[in-house]
């Protein structure tokens, strides 16, 4: 028998969250996104917008990758909105999603 991926069947981000001790707030889609866009961050409202139009997988991996555009903002990291940044987070998003899935989000 194949070995399946743990599917996520209710998971929703949390609607606020606090990073590098700053109120933040993930709400749903904005009006912001287009629609090849399945989130994005807008640090300058600390604010991380999600579409509906996701399964639940697809909705963790997109919040993680959000997350850590964030988390990358309050870095000495020097290309904020760049490239690299993008390569860098679209190669762990994935990786610390399934972190996060495997483990059933318990860290503590
Ligand atoms: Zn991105």
């Amino acid at each position: 028998m194949a070995k399946t991926r743990p599917r996520v069947t209710s998971w929703q981000p949390p609607p606020t969250l606090v990073i590098a001790e700053q109120a933040w707030v993930v709400e749903g889609d904005s009006g912001a996104l287009s629609d090849d866009l399945y989130g994005i961050c807008q640090r300058d409202q600390n604010a991380i917008y999600l579409t509906n139009r996701m399964h639940p997988d697809q909705k963790l991996e997109a919040f993680v990758h959000e997350l850590l555009h964030a988390v990358w903002g309050y870095t000495s990291l020097p290309e904020k909105f760049s490239e690299a940044e993008e390569e860098i987070i679209r190669a762990l998003s994935p990786h610390l999603a399934a972190v996060l899935r495997r483990n059933k989000m318990r860290f503590w």
